[in-house]
């Protein structure tokens, strides 16, 4: 006989009982990392609730020739737990393929690979719940999580919503009219052909996005693509050995001792550590651009506009578009691009949370972030026991790595830690002293 399957909910977890130790509200990296870790552990009855209809990761952007911007070993899990069942070696195991994949040599992994293992460890781990929206959360000694469906109890809530699509207010109206946000991409790619397209924006989605218009064949190309940033020039993410060393634990905790003024300086100091231009993209651009300019002769098809702010983007009578464009160093000098359509890569901000305002009277706040603890832990009002954990949406106070995948298994087990009320020794020490160390005659030796 085989395994006798699971009962399920009409959303697809198993039945979990009716009060947990904790529930995670959303199922993006972070809380699936929380998910796994916390996997078949009797003491802890968890369910993570996702209101898509399935797991997808970004993709709208998983344009052909995308890559990871981290190292594989930032799975869900390694980091923190190499021997749990949800890595990504367990993945390329599970599926026959660990010899294709050492063979294949990948300098960077194709980011949609990565996808489908997140996926697979979504959808092989019973205590994670798609189609279900959190509604609200309200507490009285236990919190009591509302969605679309139920309401379920916990002594514990995961919160890591993630990031929502955000354009300049004077581009909203244009959205879904010949404007779109970079997230919905390859929705709307085909629609650009023929058109005069600006692409805004110089980080990495905006690369991927400039890449594959002046990719493509004649028939599907743009007439004509202009690729604006804010940054000097379209500059590489610092991905070097050193730098590598912000994206450590030993850093993270540095980092949130600092007061908010340094934090706040230092993440602008840092930031193409982690938002700036993969190297291979920017090299197979401007390799496209030769061929266009001096093989193909086809040197009138983009332009390449950094130094320069965006300030309007208005719809002329004739139903067309004029972006108009401030150098940032000719100040007064102004340009205008007359364009059929935009593709705005110009980032993502916190996702709300309104689910949470039944208790935001209770939580403290610190520049327009809820205050964290050592453990990502919310500082409020309620029992010490009883924790509202922060997943993804700290980074005034831990940095830019609270955004993305690189600290994402060492949060997640703070976070299991604080709930088993353990403290399992962390041993990723940097080479780096990045603390003053008081006193004379200090030695400097490890
Ligand atoms: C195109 C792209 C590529 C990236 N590539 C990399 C990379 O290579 N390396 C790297 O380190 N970082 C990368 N990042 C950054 C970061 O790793 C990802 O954004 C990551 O998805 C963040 O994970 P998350 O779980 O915090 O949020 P999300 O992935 O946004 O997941 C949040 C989830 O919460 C759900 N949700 C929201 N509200 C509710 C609610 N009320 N009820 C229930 N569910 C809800 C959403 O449906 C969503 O599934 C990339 C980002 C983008 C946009």
């Amino acid at each position: 006989m085989g395994p006798v399957p699971k009962p399920t909910t009409a959303s697809g977890a198993a039945e979990q009982p009716s009060h947990l130790r904790l529930v995670g509200i959303g199922a993006g990296p972070a809380n699936l990392s929380l998910a796994a870790l916390l996997h078949g552990d009797p003491e802890q009855p968890n369910l993570f609730l996702d209101r898509k209809p399935s797991f997808t990761w970004h993709d709208d952007q998983l344009i052909t020739g995308a890559t990871l911007q981290v190292s594989i070993f930032k799975d869900l899990v390694s980091l923190s737990d190499p021997t749990n069942r949800f890595s990504f070696l367990s993945y390329l195991h599970e599926h026959g393929r660990m010899y294709h994949f050492l063979n294949a040599q990948f300098a960077e992994v194709p980011r949609t690979e990565f996808r489908n293992y997140l996926a697979w460890a979504a959808e092989t781990n019973e205590n994670v719940a798609f189609s279900e929206t959190v509604e609200r959360v309200d507490f009285d000694g236990v919190f009591r999580v509302t969605t679309d469906r139920r309401q379920v109890t916990a002594d514990n809530i995961a919160v890591g919503v993630g990031t929502v699509p955000w354009v300049p207010d004077y581009a909203v109206p244009h959205l879904g009219a010949g404007h779109l946000h970079v997230s919905q991409y390859l929705r709307h790619a085909k629609e650009l052909a023929g058109k005069r397209v600006a692409v805004i924006g110089g980080g990495q989605s905006g690369a991927e996005a400039f890449l594959d218009l002046i990719s493509r064949s004649d028939a599907e190309r743009p007439a004509w693509v202009s690729w604006v940033s804010r940054r000097r020039n379209y500059f590489p993410i610092d991905d070097s050995t050193f730098t590598n060393d912000f994206y450590m634990p030993e850093y993270s905790e540095y980092f949130y001792r600092l007061s908010e003024s340094k934090r706040a300086e230092l993440n602008s100091a840092h930031l193409l550590s982690s938002d700036g231009i993969s190297e291979s993209t920017l090299r197979a651009i401007y390799q496209v651009l030769y061929r266009l300019q001096f093989i193909e002769r086809d040197e009138h098809r983009f332009g390449l506009l950094p130094n320069r702010n965006v300030v309007s983007a208005d719809r002329t009578a004739s139903g067309t578009f004029e972006v108009m464009l401030r150098h940032n160093d000719e100040s007064g000098q102004s340009e205008c691009l007359p364009v059929d359509a935009v593709v705005w890569a110009t980032g993502f901000r916190p996702a709300p949370k309104t689910f949470l305002e039944p208790l935001m009277g209770r939580i403290e706040t610190e520049n327009g972030e809820v205050r964290v603890n050592e453990d990502f832990a919310v500082s409020w009002d309620g029992p010490p026991d009883r924790n509202i954990f922060m997943q993804n949406a700290v980074r005034g106070q831990r940095g830019l790595p609270d955004v993305n995948l690189s600290l994402n298994a060492w949060r997640a087990q703070r976070i299991v830690n604080s709930l088993r009320g353990s403290t399992a020794p962390e041993l990723a020490m940097s080479f780096i002293d990045w603390s003053a160390k008081s006193g004379r005659g200090t030695q400097w030796t490890r």
